[in-house]
């Protein structure tokens, strides 16, 4: 039988690389949706070339763009705008794959929505679990969904785990210790007095993946590797003590699973998204995905070292929100949402985004994350206070313009 998709944030890196694995296999995989934000122009390529009943974006303007180019074609795609539409998407009879890859909280309704209607999820937008965790947790075991990680990381995990329909059941016999892996990216050697002066180009050229503009970002702060240590959490359901950050620079072993006995299982790979997203999209079949096989005597050398704290507070940040439980990993991740955005304007430098982290999670009390009702309102708290410091900054840099773009 075919699976059909629907692709939130089909415009994207990891949508394009979803879309690659797509095409390559048009017998096994449909598309039932596809949705953008702003993009239309990209959309109406896609919907053009995989034909989806719906696409959906962000507002009615480019909404009218959108099914006006395809008309014109005469591509019968019925477009749809605005975030219930993207909730529908998710949920709809029509589809019964949903690969959640839009970034940011943007993506935690839909996404959510998906886990109650019971779907196979493949999850790439990690801040949708980061900020909701149990209750997200929660409705995938409450509505039969299957939760299968697209983050290159949990996806080698995932793949290092004994074989069991119900990992997280079963985790606990036998594995000591996840090891989640982390190219250290762009300034992992850079002289750390140098950092203040880090510009948003420099900071998006990861050296090993190529990603959208935020997780690039996070990369160089490793606040992505702190929000994957709450992912992981979350997902293989083990405590931060048990889940430990090694950075390797050459990102050709994804993450490690350390056992008992002294095992430790790791999987391999060239560091291409395609390969956790066809690994994915086929379980527990294996398919082509386009990467070129791993070349081991070429890479030759593989090499290891442990995080420094000092260099990438984000990362002590995150482990310390996941530590305090409540609504700390939500609060943690919409702050970063706002001073990474900042960084990109140019409003704030380089260092200040985990200043903003920091001061938002010390300013905050730490509640109890309950229900979706609290998680919301902790993150439009978290926002609100992480705007008002970001603005601070902003007026007290000397000289400081922001630069529109
Ligand atoms: P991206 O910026 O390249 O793409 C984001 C997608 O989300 C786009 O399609 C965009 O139109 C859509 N989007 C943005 N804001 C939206 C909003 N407010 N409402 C609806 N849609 C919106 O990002 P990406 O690199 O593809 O990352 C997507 C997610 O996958 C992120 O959560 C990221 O952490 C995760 N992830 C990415 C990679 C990677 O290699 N790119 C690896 C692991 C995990
Ligand atoms: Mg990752």
């Amino acid at each position: 039988m075919q699976t059909r998709l629907t692709l939130l944030g089909s415009t994207g890196s990891i949508g394009d690389s979803t879309l690659d694995v797509v095409a390559r296999h048009p017998d096994r995989f449909s598309v039932y949706a596809l949705t953008a934000h702003r993009n239309g122009d990209k959309l109406v390529a896609q919907c053009l070339k995989f034909q989806p009943e719906v696409a959906v974006v962000g507002d009615a303007e480019t909404a009218a763009q959108v099914a006006a180019a395809l008309r014109a074609q005469g591509c019968k795609t019925e477009v749809a705008h605005g975030p219930e539409a993207l909730v529908e998407v998710a949920r709809a009879a029509q589809c019964d794959t949903v690969v959640a890859a839009i970034v940011g909280a943007a993506g935690l309704a839909p996404t959510l929505a998906a886990a109650r209607a019971g779907k196979r999820i493949l999850l790439a937008n990690k801040e949708a679990l980061v900020m909701s965790g149990q209750i997200f947790m929660d409705a995938v075991h409450d509505n039969g969904a299957i939760l299968l990680p697209v983050d290159s990381e949990h996806n080698a995990v995932f793949q290092c785990l004994p074989p069991c329909a119900d990992k997280e059941a079963k985790l606990h016999g036998g594995v000591s210790k996840i090891i989640l892996t982390a190219s250290g990216g762009p300034f992992r050697t850079r002289e750390p007095a140098t950092l203040v002066n880090v510009t948003p180009e420099e900071a998006v050229k990861h050296p090993n993946w190529a990603m959208g503009r935020k997780i690039s970002v996070d990369s160089a702060t490793m606040m992505n590797k702190g929000l994957e240590v709450i992912e992981a959490h979350w997902l293989f359901n083990l405590p931060g003590s048990r889940i430990e950050v090694l950075i390797h620079p050459q990102s050709v072993i994804h993450s490690m699973v350390s056992y008992a006995d002294g095992s430790v299982l790791a999987q391999l790979g060239n560091p291409d998204m395609r390969t956790p997203i066809a690994h994915a999209l086929a379980y527990p079949d294996r398919v082509d995905s386009g990467v070129t096989p791993l070349d081991l005597a070429q890479i030759a050398t593989l090499t290891f070292e442990k995080p420094d704290f000092t260099r990438f507070p984000c990362l002590a940040l995150a482990i310390a929100a996941l530590d305090a439980g409540g609504i700390a990993s939500a609060a943690l991740n919409a702050a970063n949402e706002i001073a990474v955005e900042a960084f990109l304007d140019r409003r704030i430098g380089f260092m200040a985004i985990g200043d903003v982290v920091d001061r938002v999670l010390n300013a905050l009390p730490n509640t109890s994350a309950a229900t979706l009702a609290h998680v919301l309102a902790a993150d439009a708290d978290a926002r609100r206070l992480a705007s008002r410091f970001v603005a601070e900054l902003t007026a007290s840099a000397p000289g400081a313009e922001p630069i529109a773009h």
